[in-house]
């Protein structure tokens, strides 16, 4: 296809720019989780090892269940006020620009713009839908389940295969494990285990890892999801769908950290006859929508369309300046306008 030749183009000018040590800044989408975190810190370890210099800056925090990654404590973050200042000179003296796991510069916040003004040769590696163009070289595939496939292909592409020790396969794994849903997601195919298996021979520890992400739960975090599936989900089997909507009173009660809700809406998902799920949670900063669907129905046009978001297929999300109410009120009635759209005919079964 078209874009395989520009890429290969593009690739010659991206190793010969990575054939002599460069000072380089990684970047990846606010509120990382595993993939962004993974890719990030997985190429960091790459580069730092080919001799580059290089900074991970996050636009925002993210949750303790990835703070194991090796480079961890290296990583500065935008919306650190201890750390602004140094992640704007690394940005500025940076003659090389990361960007992971996003490719509209609106997902990093105030880092986009900055972004986009710099003089630095600019990198994409990504596999959302509908990417903009800023940046001088895209890897880039929708096909890929997890950006870290990505960067685990690119090291590859560069020769470099034998350089991903136990550090960097892990970073890599867990984006892997986590984008596929724990290898259930339809984006699970041959080649991601392909790739994990090479992961697992270079070092990572499949127990180990899916113990540090999934099974570090806080008794708060627990709890929380109790009451949410009790007292939080709402279930309109007529259409197909069930959401959760939580309010910034429920998650302060439950003392919520930042990650405490990802992957509560599965639990919506999950019911038997729901293809819609959604999780609307009252923020500082407006409302945060999460949308998960079963794979005959795509909710990233959705998102993208009444909800000022997007994403992949299946799991998509985006955002409200609505009320709580306001937003799920809206949602409902979308949800209900947008039948035809959401659901062709042929895949609606009438119990
Ligand atoms: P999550 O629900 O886990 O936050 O996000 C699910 C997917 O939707 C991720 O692939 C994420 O990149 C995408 N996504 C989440 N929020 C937004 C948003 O506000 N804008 C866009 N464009 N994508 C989003
Ligand atoms: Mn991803």
């Amino acid at each position: 296809s078209a874009a395989e030749i520009i890429l290969m183009e593009a690739l010659d000018s991206f190793k010969k720019e990575l054939s002599s040590p460069k000072k380089i800044f990684i970047t990846t989408h606010v509120k990382p989780d595993a993939d962004a975190l993974g890719s990030s810190l997985g190429l960091a370890n790459y580069l730092l090892k080919k001799g580059h210099s290089v900074t991970v800056v996050t636009p925002t925090d993210y949750p303790s269940f990835l703070t194991w990654m090796k480079g961890n404590e290296t990583v500065l973050d935008f919306s650190n006020p201890n750390d602004k200042d140094l992640a704007i000179s690394r940005l500025e003296e940076a003659e090389m620009i990361f960007c992971l796991d996003f490719s509209v510069l609106g997902r990093v916040n105030e880092l986009g713009e900055l972004i986009r003004n710099s003089k630095a040769y600019v990198v994409n590696i990504d596999h959302h839908q509908d990417p903009e163009d800023f940046a001088d070289f895209r890897y880039w595939s929708t096909k890929a389940a997890a950006t870290c496939e990505l960067v685990y292909e690119l090291i590859v592409e560069l020769g470099d295969k034998d350089a991903i020790d136990k550090d960097i396969a892990e970073c890599l794994y867990s984006g892997i494990m986590t984008d596929t849903g724990g290898f259930r997601h339809p984006n699970t195919t041959k080649n991601v285990h392909l790739v994990v298996a090479d992961l697992i021979d270079k070092g990572a520890d499949c127990s180990q890892i899916s113990n540090w992400i999934y099974d570090s739960n806080s008794v708060n975090r627990l709890k929380f999801i109790g009451f949410a599936i009790t007292h939080r989900l709402i279930v309109r089997v007529d259409l197909h769908t069930a959401y959760f909507a939580i309010s910034k009173k429920d998650l302060k009660k439950y003392q919520s950290q930042t990650g405490d809700t990802e992957g509560l809406v599965n639990y919506a998902l999950s019911l038997d006859g729901i293809k819609i799920a959604a999780l609307f949670s009252e923020r500082e900063d407006g409302i945060k929508i999460s949308f998960r669907s079963s794979s005959d129905v795509a909710v990233n046009k959705f998102a993208a369309s009444y909800f000022n978001g997007g994403g992949h297929k299946n799991a998509a999300g985006g955002k409200s300046d609505l009320s709580l109410k306001e937003t799920v009120d809206l949602f409902e009635s979308l949800i209900e306008k947008c039948q035809d759209e959401l659901f062709p005919a042929e895949t609606i079964t009438v119990h």
